[in-house]
């Protein structure tokens, strides 16, 4: 997992957490032929690193900082001081056991208190997951120790007897189910961060194409159901080859991401940016008519008219046109609305273009586009030459 997705973070510590477990099984297989202060001290500290260990690789994978707690410290002192002490005072082997299941239990509430932070994230589900498995193996420690306690026998791990069975019931389920969360929150992961590849424009972090028709078509769903208007704004950037000719193509994307921050900075928190392609922009306006979304329209085209863009010694300025159409409900299915929509925010935004760029053309709905072209162009001879800097909204009244 670790080699083919470097992104994933904290796999490799969780492997060594195994590799820790299995290194304290060989130790406690090895008993009768190692010295008992050798095998007892190796076996406790390797199955309490394997917790210590799993703790880090979790902090990892969710981006803290992972070093060894100080309480993580202060349990492994815990552990290796009674253990060497028990043995020299030749003391009882199951109060060792009730110890290290009270110390890993410690250890366990720790990575519970990590994860129950990761609960509100988009990981919720397999962060519950792992946070169930935890919880069990958690109360098996306990109810072990409890047990260890009120029999009063060292039969632990190595003898037989209900000690055994639920020791190694813990460590199985420890084991599986671990590694079955652990992989639910890898697998988790790698679908969230390729679905964000595949719907965010790389150069400037918005929605791509296939991302904004996607959010098209819950919208149209959310509208339908609440019965509220969805509007969109279409937006090209004037003259975008003059800047790329003039300045290059490294200032031309400066521009582009300069441009979506601008256009994030002042829409509303609930509409939808996204990039159709090349220079031109999509902003999706849930719960706004056409009006509404023409003064947003608006406000967005004055924005960026003021905007001064520094690039190396060089002030770049740059306009938009930009079509309004309110999405029409008449259509039978989302992706006949999504294409007619579409076409009327480029007949609008082909209007805005025709009348001398910077401004904005708002659309009424209706299917006769003719009718549009032709009050574009009448609306651009009535402007006096040179003013196409002045900001425009024009509402093409089209009969239905
Ligand atoms: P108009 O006002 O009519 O929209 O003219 P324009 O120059 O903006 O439009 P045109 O379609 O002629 O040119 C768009 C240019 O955008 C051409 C293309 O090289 C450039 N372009 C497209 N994608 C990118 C990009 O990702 N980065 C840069 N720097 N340029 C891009
Ligand atoms: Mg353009
Ligand atoms: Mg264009």
């Amino acid at each position: 997992m670790h080699r083919s997705s470097p992104s994933l973070r904290g796999v490799s510590r969780m492997s060594v957490c195994y590799f820790s477990g299995c290194a304290c099984a060989v130790l406690l297989l090895s008993r009768n032929h190692t010295p008992e202060i050798v095998w007892v001290l190796a076996a406790n500290f390797a199955f309490l690193l394997c917790y210590i260990l799993m703790h880090l690789a979790i902090l990892d994978f969710f981006g803290k900082a992972s070093h060894v707690s100080l309480l993580s410290g202060v349990l492994v002192a815990v552990d290796l001081g009674f253990c060497s002490y028990s043995i020299a005072q030749g003391g009882k082997g199951y109060l060792r056991i009730v110890l290290i299941s009270i110390l890993i239990s410690i250890q366990l509430a720790q990575t519970l208190l990590a994860l129950n932070k990761e609960l509100r994230t988009n990981m919720r589900t397999p962060v519950l997951g792992y946070m169930v498995v935890l919880s069990v193996v958690t109360v098996g420690y306990l109810v072990r120790a409890g047990l260890a306690l009120a029999i009063g026998s060292a039969d632990g791990i190595v003898g037989n007897g209900i000690l055994q069975v639920l020791a190694i019931l813990t460590l199985i389920f420890s084991i599986v189910g671990s590694a079955f969360a652990f992989i639910w929150m890898t697998t988790t992961r790698l679908h969230l961060e390729l679905e964000h590849l595949a719907s965010t424009d790389p150069l400037t972090k918005s929605l791509n194409r296939r991302a904004i028709q996607t959010q098209f078509r819950r919208e149209l769903e959310l509208a339908g159901r609440n019965g509220s208007p969805l509007s969109l704004i279409t937006l090209d950037i004037d003259h975008f080859k003059a800047i790329n000719d003039q300045h290059g193509h490294v200032a031309g994307d400066v521009v582009l991401r300069t441009v979506v921050g601008e256009l994030q900075e002042h829409s509303r928190t609930t509409d939808i940016l996204g990039r159709m392609g090349g220079e031109e922009f999509l902003i999706l306006l849930p719960a706004s008519n056409r009006e509404e979304a023409a003064a947003v329209a608006e406000r967005l085209r004055a924005a960026l008219a003021k905007l001064r863009i520094m690039h190396g010694d060089k002030i770049i300025s740059v306009t938009a046109s930009l079509g309004v159409t309110e999405v029409s409900a008449r259509h039978a299915g989302w992706e006949e609305c999504w294409e007619d929509s579409l076409r009327r925010g480029d007949t609008a935004l082909y209007a805005a273009k025709q009348s001398g760029r910077n401004c904005v053309f708002s659309l009424e709905e209706g299917p006769a586009f003719e009718h549009i072209k032709e009050a574009a162009s009448a609306s651009s001879r009535e402007k006096s030459p040179g003013t196409s800097a002045v900001p425009l909204l024009i509402n093409l009244e089209v009969e239905g």
